[in-house]
C-alpha cells in the first residue's frame, strides 16, 4: 500500500477514535504517528511487521495495523469504527474547522446523521443554541458546508490534467482511428476544473459510442448525453466526462469554439466581426490562421478568458509569456529544519540536479510553532550548515531565507538583527485566517512596509476545493507592493495558486514582480513550478517580469542592494 492511503486510514482512524471517547493517549499515539510518518520517505508498504516496528514514534499496535492495512487494504479496527458511525457523520469529518468533538455533540445531541441535516439544523439555529458553540461557529458551520456542497465533483488542475491524459490514453486504445484533445477550461488551464472536456474528430460517431458502451472503466449518463454529445464517469470518479463529437474536418474549428471562454469568443476583433464569427467564415487549418483572419497573432490557449489578451493583440502587444525555460531557481521551500519531508542537503542537491542555478530556503520561523518554525538559535545553525553547503555546491547557491509569520497586527516576528541576518524574508499568513477584509488587508500592509520584506507570500491563504481565502483588497495591497518595491508570490502548489492568476495583469501594469514559488515540502514539490507557470501564463505573465527568471549572480546582487539599502535608510 503507499504511503498516503495509509495516513490516510491512520487519520481517519483517529478522527473516528476521538468522536468514540477512545482514551486519549490512544488517540495522541495515532496523531503522533500520522504527523511523524508524514515527513518519512520509508516506503511503509514494503516493510515487515518487524521492520515497522522499529520506526521510531510508532508503537507496536500502530506497526500493526500498518501492516494489515499492507495485507488486506484495511485494518480490523478501522472498520470496526465505520460499521458504528453514520456514513454521513464520517463525511462531516473532514470538514474544515469543527473537530471530531463538537461533530459528536451535534451526531448524539441533535441526532444529525448527514451534512444536509446539518445545514438545516444550522440554518434554524438549533445548533448555535449547543452548549460550546455558539452563533460564530454556527456560522462557521454553514459556510464549510456551503463551500463543499459547491466545490464536490471538483478537481484542481493538476489532478484533472492527469485524470484527462489517462482518459485519453484509455479512449485512443479503444478507439485508435479518432483524434482527441482537451478543450475547454481544462484546455484553459483554469484553476478549478468541472469536467473533463474532450473533443473527439471521428468519421462514425457510432463506432466510438459503441466502444464506449462495451468500456467497463466509462459509463454514460444518457439523460445528460445528446446526438453529438457524450457525458458520463470515468470508473466511478466524481468529476464527469464530456466528449463532444465531430468531423474530423472540422476539428481545428470545434475545438477552437468550445476553448475560448464566451467572452474571448464574442467580443469584436474586426469589422464588426467576433472570432465566432470569423471562425464560422471558412475552414481552417490551425488555430494561428484563425487569429491571422481576425488580424490578430495567435493567443495561446491559457490567455483564452476575454480580459485583456483581445486588446493587447489588437494593438501588437501580446506579452511573450515566460517559459519553464527561463526560471533560474527555485524561492521559497522548506526542509526538515521546520516542517519539511527532506534535509536542507537533500533539498539543495535535487534543486542543483534539476538544472537550477539556487535555491531559497525558507523554513517556517518561530511563531509557527505547529510547523516547528526555527527559534533563533536554530537560525545560527541553519546558516552554518548552508555556508558549509554554499562550498560544497558550487557554483550551485542556497540563499538563506525565511518564510516568517506576519502577526496578528502585521508585525514579522523576529527582531531586526535576526531579520537582518537573512538574505530574503517571504513574509506569509498562517494564523487568524477569519479578519475581515479591512483588517487582513490592513494586515499585509503594514508587512509589506517592513523594509525586511522581500517577497508577499501566498496572499490570500486559500486552498482550492478546501478553503476559501481571507477577503483582502487586492488593489491595495499590489499597489502597496509596487510602492515598496516587495515581489508578490505565484505559490505554485495546485492548491493554492495564490496570487490569483486574474491578479496578474494588474499587478505587472503597477511593475510589481511575481515570483513563482513551489513552497516545496519535499524534493517532488519542486514540480509545482510548472503549475505556478501557467498561473502566471493565464494572467500574461512574461520572463522579464518574473522575478526567478534573475540568474544566481543577478539573484544575489538584488538581495544585497536591498539589504544595503534598509541599513543606509536605518
Ligand atoms: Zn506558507
Ligand atoms: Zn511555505
Amino acid at each position: 500500500m503507499d504511503n498516503k492511503t495509509i495516513l490516510k486510514q491512520l487519520k481517519l482512524q483517529a478522527a473516528l477514535m476521538e468522536l468514540h471517547d477512545e482514551n486519549s493517549f490512544k488517540i495522541r499515539g495515532y496523531q503522533n504517528a500520522v504527523f511523524n510518518l508524514d515527513k518519512t520517505d520509508i516506503e511503509l508498504g514494503n516493510l515487515s511487521l518487524a521492520e515497522l516496528e522499529k520506526i521510531d514514534g510508532i508503537g507496536k499496535s500502530i506497526a500493526a495495523n500498518i501492516n494489515e492495512i499492507n495485507q488486506r487494504g484495511v485494518s480490523t479496527a478501522l472498520e470496526e469504527y465505520l460499521k458504528n458511525t453514520p456514513e454521513g457523520i464520517v463525511e462531516l469529518l473532514d470538514m474544515k474547522g469543527i473537530g471530531p468533538k463538537k461533530i459528536k455533540v451535534l451526531w448524539k445531541e441533535l441526532g444529525i446523521e448527514s451534512g444536509h441535516e446539518l445545514k438545516e439544523a444550522a440554518n434554524s439555529g438549533l445548533v448555535a443554541k449547543l452548549k460550546g458553540f455558539g452563533e460564530k461557529t454556527q456560522q462557521t458551520i454553514i459556510n464549510a458546508l456551503e463551500f463543499k456542497e459547491a466545490n464536490a465533483n471538483k478537481l484542481h488542475y493538476a489532478e484533472a490534467e492527469k485524470l484527462a491524459e489517462i482518459v485519453i490514453a484509455e479512449i485512443l486504445e479503444i478507439a485508435p482511428d479518432i483524434k482527441i484533445e482537451v478543450t475547454g477550461a481544462l484546455r484553459r488551464k483554469m484553476e478549478i476544473i468541472e469536467v473533463i472536456d474532450l473533443i473527439v474528430g471521428t468519421d462514425d460517431i457510432e463506432i466510438i459510442e459503441d466502444a464506449l458502451d462495451d468500456a467497463e472503466n466509462f459509463e454514460q449518463v444518457i439523460e445528460e448525453s445528446g446526438p453529438i454529445t457524450w457525458r458520463g464517469n470515468y470508473k466511478a470518479l466524481r468529476i464527469p466526462i464530456q466528449l463532444s463529437f465531430c468531423e474530423k474536418e472540422d476539428f481545428v474549428k470545434e475545438q477552437f469554439l468550445r476553448t475560448g471562454s464566451n467572452l474571448h469568443l464574442s467580443l469584436e476583433v474586426k469589422d464588426k466581426l467576433t472570432l465566432k464569427d470569423i471562425v464560422r467564415q471558412q475552414n481552417f487549418t490551425s488555430e494561428k490562421e484563425i487569429y491571422a483572419a481576425a488580424g490578430l497573432g495567435e493567443i495561446v490557449p491559457e490567455m483564452r478568458e476575454g480580459t485583456f489578451e483581445i486588446e493587447a493583440a489588437k494593438n501588437g502587444n501580446l506579452p511573450e509569456l515566460v517559459e519553464m525555460k527561463d526560471l533560474k531557481g527555485i524561492l521559497h521551500n522548506h526542509s526538515t529544519y521546520s516542517d519539511g519531508k527532506h534535509s536542507l542537503e537533500q533539498m539543495a542537491q535535487h534543486c542543483k540536479d534539476l538544472g537550477y542555478e539556487y535555491l531559497g530556503i525558507c523554513d517556517h520561523s518561530k511563531s509557527a510553532f505547529y510547523a516547528n518554525g526555527l527559534k533563533e538559535d536554530r537560525v545560527i545553525q541553519q546558516h552554518e550548515e548552508i555556508d558549509r553547503l554554499n562550498e560544497k555546491l558550487a557554483p550551485f547557491k542556497i540563499f538563506k531565507g525565511i518564510e516568517s509569520d506576519i502577526l496578528y497586527d502585521g508585525q514579522l516576528d523576529y527582531n531586526d538583527d535576526v531579520l537582518a541576518s537573512f538574505d530574503f524574508i517571504v513574509a506569509s499568513v498562517h494564523s487568524i485566517l477569519n479578519m475581515n477584509i479591512e483588517k487582513a488587508t490592513q494586515r499585509l500592509l503594514t508587512a509589506i512596509e517592513n523594509p525586511y520584506t522581500t517577497i508577499l507570500g501566498h496572499p490570500t491563504g486559500r486552498l482550492l476545493l478546501r478553503r476559501e481565502g481571507y477577503p483582502i483588497d487586492h488593489k491595495m495591497v499590489i499597489d502597496h507592493c509596487a510602492k515598496h518595491n516587495v515581489v508578490i508570490e505565484i505559490n505554485a502548489n495546485p492548491w493554492r495558486l495564490d496570487l490569483d492568476w486574474r491578479w496578474v495583469h494588474y499587478a505587472l501594469e503597477q511593475g510589481v514582480k511575481l515570483a513563482i514559488n513551489p513552497d516545496a515540502h519535499e524534493m517532488d514539490g519542486y514540480q509545482h513550478m510548472y503549475y505556478g507557470l501557467l498561473a502566471g501564463r493565464k494572467g500574461g505573465l512574461t520572463a522579464n517580469m518574473t522575478f526567478n527568471v534573475l540568474n544566481v549572480e543577478e539573484i544575489g546582487k538584488y538581495f544585497a542592494e536591498r539589504k544595503q539599502k534598509i541599513t543606509v535608510n536605518g
